[in-house]
């Protein structure tokens, strides 16, 4: 009886490693099972693949025996982050994300097709060329979306590398897409977030006044502001950028308040571009006092924000508060929609938003256009700083929302705006006869 209760056992044992090996099996091929495809179709399909740009301009190509990109090499490099390679070295490019669309692989069937397959992107090869050269080999990115329709006009990471060569010589962090797969200290843009949030949770902020002589304590601990702004109202503090009337804004806010807003306008969710997966943010979920508030509203603290969280939320607030999904890939379905922002808040973040530049900035760093945005310098702690600028134009027929993030960069008014006006003059230009 003993015996064969053991016999039973070991019975049951090797059943359940067979079942568990399986579900394993079935669980990494549903994961992987079109990349896994993609070595048999390479080799023994007479597939043909094609992916070009919003103007028919060819980014990659491949058939059973051969692959191609675009001809020339500068084209090659700044699409970099939007093709990838076929030896799947980014992770995210279009080539690793839809080898097996683009083989015209079944994952039911498991069979390939021979067919020819092609991809039409919404970005713009020539304007990622233009905003790669205007990084000009500093680490960063830019982002630019039709804020009407999500098309994703513009998605460039620097440093990157020429998909042709095996074995480039590639710079630090060159794999990484800047855009989508890293998250990055806000500093300053993060200002939007707290001043959105509140709109919505503070009544009296109208009416509020703040006073800074380059530093104050603020709950107990000394901010430090890198100008003296004397006497400012919300929108004056947004536009001079305040330290002090930020900390002090945040506070007002409460920490609770800010958690849901940060939640709410998904700076802390992994976003789904075209099936190719975000990076998440971070902010103080725990409870940290006062003090770290006021800093995690200056967008310092533990915040982070991927550059792309920051193109939605962006986007979203010149849509008025209506979020057009970006996407990557022109499919011909309309955008998914829905509100993000409450419209009101959208509205009054708009006038804020061209209220920075009128007063600030200056129109005349974006001549001819009618730019809306914020700045930001984060300091990230080993004396260099991330330069920022974000926003979008108010143009109806070039309805853009940008983001521009250059890695230890410096200043976001000296080093990204300048970056941000070449990138959109030459969007504004495209299609004319005028020089770009
Ligand atoms: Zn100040």
């Amino acid at each position: 009886m003993r015996k064969m209760n053991r016999r039973a056992l070991s019975v049951l044992l090797l059943a359940s490693f067979i079942v568990l090996g399986l579900v394993g099996y079935v669980g990494r091929y549903l994961a992987d099972g079109e990349r896994w495809a993609t070595y048999f179709s390479r080799l023994n399909s007479l597939s043909e693949g094609i992916v070009t740009d919003r103007y028919g301009v060819l980014l990659a190509a491949f058939t059973a025996n051969d692959n191609h990109f675009n001809d020339d090499r500068s084209t090659r490099i700044a699409n970099y982050h939007v093709t990838g390679d076929f030896w799947d070295r980014t992770g995210s490019g279009i080539l690793t994300s839809f080898s097996g669309e683009l083989h015209g692989y079944n994952p039911v069937t498991g069979m390939t097709q021979s067919r020819h397959i092609s991809m039409k992107l919404n970005v713009d090869a020539e304007i990622n060329k233009k905003a790669y050269a205007a990084l000009a080999d500093r680490k960063g990115a830019v982002g630019v979306v039709n804020y009407r329709t999500g098309e994703l006009l513009c998605m460039v990471s620097s440093p990157a590398v020429d998909p042709t060569e095996n074995e480039p010589d590639a710079a630090e962090g060159a794999y990484i897409n800047r855009l989508l797969s890293a998250s990055f200290t806000p500093g300053s843009i993060f200002k939007l977030v707290t001043a959105a949030s509140a709109i919505e949770c503070v009544k009296s902020i109208w009416q509020k006044s703040f006073f800074c002589e380059g530093e104050a304590e603020v709950a107990g601990v000394k901010i430090t502001c890198p100008y003296e702004h004397y006497t400012q109202d919300f929108a004056g503090a947004l536009a001079v950028s305040c330290n002090i009337a930020f900390s002090q804004i945040a506070i007002s806010v409460g920490q609770t308040e800010m958690i849901n807003h940060v939640r709410r306008w998904g700076f802390l969710d992994s976003h789904d571009l075209d099936g190719i997966r975000t990076a998440p943010g971070n902010y103080p979920l725990e409870f940290v006092g006062d003090p770290e508030t006021g800093w995690s509203g200056i967008g310092q603290s533990t915040d982070l924000v991927c550059p792309f969280s920051m193109l939605r939320f962006v986007s979203a607030i010149a849509n008025d508060g209506i979020i057009c999904e970006p996407k990557l890939i022109d499919d011909g379905q309309p955008p998914v929609k829905s509100v993000l922002v409450e419209p009101e808040t959208a509205k009054t973040m708009q006038r804020l938003m061209r209220n920075n530049v009128t007063t600030t900035y200056g129109d005349i760093r974006f001549p001819g256009l009618t730019v809306c945005g914020k700045t930001g310098t984060a300091e990230v702690g080993d004396g260099t700083s991330h330069a920022w600028f974000t926003g979008f134009l108010l143009d109806e027929e070039h309805p853009y929302a940008f983001v521009v993030f250059v890695e230890n960069g410096g200043g976001g008014l000296s080093v990204a705006t300048p970056i941000a006006n070449t990138v959109l003059q030459a969007l504004v230009r495209r299609g004319t006869d005028m020089e770009y």
